[in-house]
């Protein structure tokens, strides 16, 4: 291949496999996508052989269009395409990107539209000649999916542009081969927070996740060291997120604010659990009189350079550098990071936060990977003493404490992030008041739970196994359970404090911020109720200081006035439910990850967690570890 302009050498080649007759009109680079337009509609309802004899020789990922003159007039695709989606689909929507040629189809049985083996899909595609992208309505409205999905459909040109040049990078002649990678900590090592790890590999560069430090006195220990010479924006070729939580995904926006144009490639789920989050984020500080670091038209411009990737997909994001990501198991869409290096130069896989164990939400995280050298993984539980009790026992834990508290007549409080955590929790629920191992009583639900859950409904494909099969065979989603009640506003809160007796699942988890606050103060005098924490209370919060025993703690009140509050309310603390593996899964996945690295690197853990793991993997699996701190730069070849 033409090392001097691969872009031109790719087209040639495209063109010496595909006939005249074809009539193709363009070839275009639509990010990590090569898109051939063509006039001969026969040839776009082709089988595939095409495509694939294409994908095989120039080893990219093809798609095969219709040249805008030959697709149907948007009306009557329109009319055809609900003709053909049969009734049960639930047919919502369709909306056409012209700038892209698709047609998006959102329906509320997705897999009655695809029908078997894409047949009805490669029937619309030959009736209106404009690609099928099918999209689930989720059963429970969500602002976010809806909100998100249109402002994208909206900007579908400046998106084609976005597309077209990160195409030109990813297939950009490479003017050094050094074969040196590195990989430099900027941050979340040797801590918890501020996630960011980048990959430099032959002049391509690549950010491994961008987060925030929540809680940090300044900004600047807040976000990750992008001031340091190592990191110029300009030269950034990719931001790969591996999943929604802020210590992850907070500061890509900031990279916005900053002038980076280039793409973010996560899951699906993933970009609509971000906007959720860094909306709140934003909110947050805007409450607490602090500036965030960044505005909602960063986070806009973010979302449409977002590439929203599926798993498995192996995907070019650099003249040299290939992504697939896999499952982690931690929340819904989150996932590991592989890079394949060169051609079979070097390979990486980045775990982010992962779950080596299977959970009533989603599977166990991925360990087999085609090719891995370097493994880089979290530490969170790191430490010998870090072993939760098994599931079963935690949730039979959290359904005795449910029943005696309701049945002494008083009301069950669990503070919770809203994403993860929350579901976790309602699943549990539904099940025990399905199996009527606990009465069948309201359980509230706050708006931004609500919100999470409704994400979590338009990707059930996402789920564990079990609760797919629910979903999709058995039509029993346990998220629509009648139990489930949104609250409101905040209005409705005393109402269901003075009430029958009920759970309430309200933000944040540490008691630090949101309604869990409120309805904390609400119950805290009687002691009939009960606190549940589900989650690890960080130092110097309320949730940690009703956690060690305090009989009496002041709150700040609406007006900011303090308020004493008398806490009689039982306390209990439920531990097992994390989303992160803890010692004993962190060493059986070293144990299972297949092919066995070369090199571990730690991340993401106190200092003492980190280390004593490190120490422990390198004494019992024979694999070197390094333990870099912040800012320190490792050569892997
Ligand atoms: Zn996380």
């Amino acid at each position: 291949m033409n090392l001097q302009d691969p872009i031109a050498a790719i087209r040639d080649g495209i063109l010496s496999c595909i006939s005249k007759d074809a009539k193709v009109s363009k070839i275009e680079f639509e990010g990590p996508e090569i898109a051939i337009y063509v006039q001969n509609s026969s040839v776009i309802t082709d089988n595939g052989d095409l495509v694939r004899s294409i994908a095989r020789l120039i080893r990219k990922r093809i798609v095969l269009k219709s040249d805008p003159e030959i697709r149907k007039p948007e009306d009557e695709a329109k009319k055809i395409i609900s003709q053909l989606i049969p009734r049960d689909a639930g047919l919502i929507n369709v909306v056409f990107d012209k700038a892209l040629g698709e047609v998006i189809i959102e329906v509320k049985k997705p897999g009655l539209v695809v029908g078997k083996d894409g047949a009805l899909l490669r029937r619309i595609l030959a009736e209106t000649l404009w690609r099928p992208s099918v999209v689930r309505t989720p059963p429970v409205q969500s602002r976010i999916v809806t909100q998100v999905s249109s402002f994208i459909y909206r900007n579908s040109d400046y998106r084609y542009k976005v597309l077209k040049e990160v195409g030109r990078r990813i297939n950009r002649p490479q003017l050094l081969r050094t074969n040196r990678v590195r990989v430099i900590s900027l941050g979340g090592f040797l801590e918890v927070g501020r996630s960011a790890i980048m990959v430099e590999a032959d002049g391509s560069r690549i950010l491994l996740d961008c987060g925030v430090k929540l809680g940090s006195m300044n900004l600047s220990s807040e976000l990750p060291e992008l001031d340091t010479p190592e990191f110029n924006i300009n030269e950034l070729d990719a931001v790969v997120v591996t999943h929604a939580h802020l210590d992850h995904c907070g500061a890509v926006p900031f990279l916005f604010k900053y002038g980076y144009r280039g793409p973010v490639y996560c899951s699906k789920p993933t970009r609509m659990l971000m906007a959720l989050l860094l909306l709140d984020y934003m909110d947050v500080a805007a409450r607490e009189g602090r500036e965030a670091p960044y505005d909602l038209n960063d986070v806009k411009t973010m979302l449409l350079h977002t590439i929203p990737l599926n798993y498995g997909e192996v995907t070019d994001i650099a003249p040299n550098v290939k992504l697939t990501l896999h499952n982690a198991g931690h929340i819904l869409g989150s996932t590991m990071v592989h890079l394949h290096i060169g051609e079979g130069l070097h390979n990486i896989v980045y775990t982010g936060d992962f779950k080596f164990a299977k959970t009533k939400l989603l599977e166990a995280s991925s360990y087999v990977f085609p090719r891995l050298e370097t493994l880089i993984m979290e530490s969170t539980y790191g430490a010998p003493s870090d072993v939760m009790p098994s599931r079963e026992e935690t949730e039979q834990n959290l359904i005795n404490t449910v029943n005696t508290t309701l049945q002494r007549g008083g009301k069950v409080l669990i503070p919770v992030l809203s994403v993860g955590r929350a579901q976790e929790i309602m699943l549990v629920l539904a099940e025990a008041i399905d199996q009527k191992l606990i009465p069948s009583v309201p359980v509230y639900v706050e708006g931004m739970i609500q919100e999470a859950t409704a994400i979590h409904t338009a990707y059930p494909e996402d789920l564990c196994r079990e609760l797919k099969n629910k979903i999709f065979y058995e039509d029993q989603n346990p998220f629509l359970s009648e139990n489930f009640i949104t609250v409101k506003g905040r209005s409705a809160r005393p109402e269901i404090v003075e009430g029958e007796p009920c759970v309430i699942l309200a933000t944040s988890g540490m008691l630090n911020a949101g309604p869990a606050i409120e309805y904390f103060k609400l119950l805290a005098e009687n002691e009939k109720n009960c606190l549940i924490f589900v989650s690890y209370q960080v130092e110097n919060t309320l949730g940690r200081r009703v956690q060690r025993g305090v009989k009496e703690v002041s709150i700040p009140g609406p007006n900011g006035k303090e308020e004493l509050v008398k806490v009689n309310l039982e306390v209990k603390s439920i531990e097992g439910f994390s989303g992160h593996s803890d010692r004993r899964q962190l060493l059986r996945f070293i144990e299972r990850v297949t092919p066995k690295p070369k090199r571990v690197i730690i991340c993401h853990g106190e200092p003492s967690k980190s280390q004593n793991l490190a120490f422990t993997i390198n004494k019992y699996f024979r694999i070197p570890v390094a333990v870099p701190s912040t800012l320190e730069s490792i050569r892997l070849v």
